[in-house]
């Protein structure tokens, strides 16, 4: 398909899309003040909502509301992220009314991992309980985003197990969801496809991971199972410690598949941040998205 197909594709049909910023809870005081010039810069691209990362079982949790509520504050709409493995109903409900009371109107839903070295899995085992439980106590104050795995879960039993547990989940009354970080649009579609057969209609919005550095992102996705194809691969590895390369391939990858998913139908796209601008930026203007 030519190029140009892409860019009038993704120009007329812009104004529909839903594109949002993930961060995850800075740890530092340092930490947070990049986290605020970061955000400054990212805010003028006018994403729907900015989401931040919950750590599961402690970490992280108190950073979680703080960075939301500072976010809020700026009057910017923020979506914590609330992972409910390791946790208890009282725990998670006092959260929720936490959120609420400060004008919070939608929450990323998850299970979470369960820290090693944790025994206690909590009250809650998966995350379509979570939702269960969001939609029980609020009604529908929440949009409630979940998560989904175009390459599946990790610990998927089989694929046709984990798209009947993501049917299960969304039907317990998600609004919408979240991809794992993908690069092959064709494993995004597939499972498009094979959950709408299933009946499930809520848009589905892939998750962006931008290519800054190759070692970093052989870690993270060897932990969450997103494949990085061979050829993308050898590649990155090829370009050693040429940071400057590596990035150059990355935003052209990057964006080609961006391109590729908006083309094919994708209703937004929800970028992995890691808490920094200028990848993010540079694909947002070469997707012409503002
Ligand atoms: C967009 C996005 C954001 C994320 N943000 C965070 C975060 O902020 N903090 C964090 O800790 N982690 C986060 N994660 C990671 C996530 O918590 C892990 O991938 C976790 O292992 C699964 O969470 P889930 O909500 O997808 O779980 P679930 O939907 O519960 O699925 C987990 C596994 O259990 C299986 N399963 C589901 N339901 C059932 C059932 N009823 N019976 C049997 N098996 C079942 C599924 O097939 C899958 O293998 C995020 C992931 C994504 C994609």
């Amino acid at each position: 398909m030519p190029v140009s197909f892409y860019m009038v594709n993704i120009m007329t049909t812009q104004s529909k899309h839903n594109f949002s910023l993930e961060f995850f809870p800075p740890k530092t005081a340092e930490g947070t003040e990049k986290l605020r010039a970061t955000r400054q810069q990212l805010a003028t691209l006018k994403p729907e909502f900015f989401s931040v990362t919950f750590g599961a079982g402690g970490t992280t949790q108190d950073g979680t509301l703080s960075t939301v509520l500072e976010i809020q504050r700026e009057g910017l709409q923020a979506a914590p992220h609330l992972s409910c493995i390791g946790s208890t109903r009282e725990k998670i409900g006092e959260l929720l009314q936490t959120y609420r009371d400060n004008g919070i109107k939608r929450i990323v839903a998850l299970r979470g991992d369960i820290p090693s070295g944790m025994v206690e899995v909590g009250e809650f085992r998966y995350a379509n309980e979570l939702v269960e439980f969001i939609r029980t106590q609020h009604g529908d104050w929440f949009h409630i985003e979940v998560a989904a795995y175009p390459e599946y879960h990790p610990q998927a039993a089989t694929a046709q197990a984990d798209i009947a547990n993501f049917v299960h989940k969304a039907k317990a009354g998600a609004d919408s969801a979240i991809t794992q970080y993908f690069f092959n649009p064709d494993a995004y579609f597939a499972f498009v496809d094979e959950v709408r057969a299933q009946g499930v209609d809520i848009p589905i919005v892939p998750g962006i991971m931008p290519i800054n550095n190759y070692t970093q992102l052989a870690r993270f996705s060897d932990a969450c199972g997103a494949e990085i194809p061979r050829w993308l691969r050898l590649k990155l590895q090829g370009l050693g410690e040429d940071t400057a390369s590596i990035k150059a391939l990355g935003l052209d990858v990057i964006t080609s598949l961006c391109e590729k998913l908006l083309a094919g139908g994708a209703p937004g796209l929800h970028f992995y941040t890691l808490n920094a601008a200028p990848t993010v930026t540079s694909i947002w203007q070469r997707l012409k998205l503002s």
